[in-house]
């Protein structure tokens, strides 16, 4: 019982380190931030944590092909943009392409259900740099 009411608190609280933030955190990222309220959490905990929050839908787990789990708050339909020279992930502000879904289907035989876009490039940041 002390454990499952101590799990869910550490659940809660890694839900709030993600809330609000647009730098799509790695498990990494959250472990360093979760730590100040649970010192003694291991990382293989919070990365637990966040897989089993991203199974209930609770949280969007983002695989953008650069081998590391990125995770967002916001599980609405919304595409990322990848920055190839620092890595950031960040959010593009594009209506989701619902044609796109439907032309997929056109075309194959099972059934489409959705679909994930990753731009890849240069950020603001980074082009400011050269
Ligand atoms: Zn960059
Ligand atoms: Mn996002």
């Amino acid at each position: 019982m002390m454990k499952t009411l101590k799990y869910s608190r550490q659940r809660e609280s890694i839900k709030d380190c993600l809330a609000g933030r647009t730098d799509h955190p790695t498990a990494d990222m959250v472990y360093t931030c979760i730590r100040r309220q649970f010192p003694q959490i291991s990382l293989g905990t919070v990365y637990r944590n966040l897989n089993l929050l991203s199974e209930l839908g609770e949280i969007q787990k983002l695989t953008c092909g650069d081998g590391k789990d990125r995770f967002d708050w916001n599980t609405s339909p919304h595409y990322h943009f990848v920055c190839r020279n620092c890595g950031a992930v960040l959010d593009v502000a594009l209506e989701p392409f619902g044609e796109l879904l439907i032309k997929a289907q056109e075309v194959f035989e099972g059934q489409v259900e959705s679909h994930t876009v990753f731009f890849y490039g240069c950020c603001q940041k980074c082009m400011n740099l050269t």
